[in-house]
């Protein structure tokens, strides 16, 4: 397996190649946006990328659809948000930084509750320090699953991702998650907690990987569901 970069009218895509004993080119792309190319043992290069040339749009806006569907959860008063997989209408109100519910009623307060923009970012700050207080609650299993590979535990990060849930930088043994995850239910946090947390055993998407995140999950696919909605 390799990674490569391919650059064509202006934007550049990153894939990795994997050479196999098949006839034709494979292309696929997972839930995390990275791109798989698998092609037969011979093929030269060249073909490939003129098949990911042919490709190019189709790859373009795969990415751009997982961006849009990540837009629908867009924060304004007075308009339904999700939280933890419920349905709550947002309302703003002038205070220090705060997130309270009331029976269908989300409830932020800050600085300037009639500026939209300081409702989200606000928002987005509180249900971060919420997403990493439920990572503290759920990570002691999966933490234990790490230290019998002899690994040492993750440092998580949360950002505000465009294009994925979550990712794994393995040798730094960092975790990112992305702030937007807020909107799903529990079990579904979980399920990308724990796919990142395979990824420091399994760097990559492989038949190893998804046994290994299956056997400690077994409803994994169930709880990604809402993900691909
Ligand atoms: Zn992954």
């Amino acid at each position: 397996m390799s990674f490569e970069r391919l650059e064509h009218n202006g934007t550049t895509i990153e894939y990795f190649l994997i050479r196999k004993a098949i006839r034709h080119i494979n292309l696929h792309i997972d839930r995390d946006q990275i791109i798989w190319v698998s092609a037969p043992l011979p093929m030269p290069k060249q073909i490939i990328e003129d098949f990911l040339v042919k490709k190019w749009k189709w790859i373009l806006n795969n990415k751009k659809r997982v961006q849009e569907r990540q837009k629908t959860h867009e924060i304004s008063v007075g308009r339904q948000f999700f939280y933890l997989g419920k349905a709550y209408a947002l309302e703003a109100a002038i205070g220090r930084p705060a997130l309270i519910k009331k029976e269908d009623r989300l409830l932020v307060y800050c600085k300037r509750p009639d500026d939209d923009d300081n409702v989200a970012s606000t928002l987005l700050n509180l249900l971060a320090r919420e997403l990493l207080s439920l990572v503290r609650l759920l990570r002691p299993k999966y933490d234990a699953i790490v230290n019998d590979y002899h690994l040492p535990p993750p440092t998580f990060k949360i950002r505000n991702l465009k294009a994925r849930w979550g990712s794994c930088q393995v040798k730094k043994h960092i975790i990112t998650l992305n702030v937007q995850l807020m909107h799903f239910p529990l079990e579904t946090i979980e399920s990308v907690l724990w796919h990142e947390y395979v990824h420091l055993m399994v760097p990559n998407h492989s038949q190893r990987f998804y046994q290994l995140l299956l056997y400690h999950m077994p409803d994994y696919q169930k709880r990604q569901l809402v993900l691909k909605g």
